[in-house]
């Protein structure tokens, strides 16, 4: 994947290579195809608009791709950002009986599992793809990191501390689906 970086750039380097628009973000997209820079390539919000600069070699097919995967990145970004998760654990902690966390954050890395928590430090990470689930859903991967801060394995005392949430289960079934989705995808 080619990093992303946000130095300051300005398109008006490349006259020759006007900007196309993209309308399957909920921003507008601004596409620069650049000769100048040979294997950089760059994306950030400029004025409301997600403006992506491309190396003029890249396909068309390349282009789509790395624009989409560019685009969901900073989109997931901004909302996850909008999103106070300590706040969130801690109101959920104090609800349903558990300990209050150290910290809790979101995860990029975080792919194969939806949430991890460290048990010594009380700090707890949610994988990002979940910024977009129901609220419902995101809770039940808090309080299931919350409860590991009191019994860290799967066990009947995990369960029982897990099930006072009243929609657990259903919010498994439906991470579940999540799950085998983002892996049809994948594969
Ligand atoms: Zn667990």
């Amino acid at each position: 994947m080619p990093a992303v970086s946000s130095t300051p750039d300005d398109p008006r380097h490349d006259p020759a290579h006007p900007a196309v628009r993209r309308m399957s973000s909920r921003y507008p997209v601004e596409v620069i195809r650049s000769e100048r820079r040979n294997k950089t390539v760059s994306a950030r919000i400029v004025d409301g608009v997600i403006r992506v600069r491309i190396p003029a070699w890249m396909t068309a097919e390349d282009e789509a791709r790395f624009v989409d995967d560019v685009v969901g990145r900073i989109e997931r970004e901004r909302r996850s950002s909008a999103i106070d998760l300590l706040r969130r654990a801690e109101s959920l902690a104090d609800d349903y009986g558990l300990p209050h966390p150290t910290s809790v954050t979101w995860s990029k890395v975080q792919r194969q599992r939806w949430g991890s928590c460290s048990v010594g430090s009380g700090d707890i990470r949610i994988s990002d793809r979940l910024v977009d689930v129901p609220p419902w859903v995101l809770d039940s991967v808090l309080i299931h990191e919350l409860a590991h801060l009191v019994v860290p394995n799967h066990g009947p005392d995990f369960e029982s501390l897990v099930s006072r949430y009243p929609l657990n289960e259903r919010a498994t079934g439906y991470l579940m689906a999540v799950s085998d989705r983002l892996n049809q995808q994948s594969s």
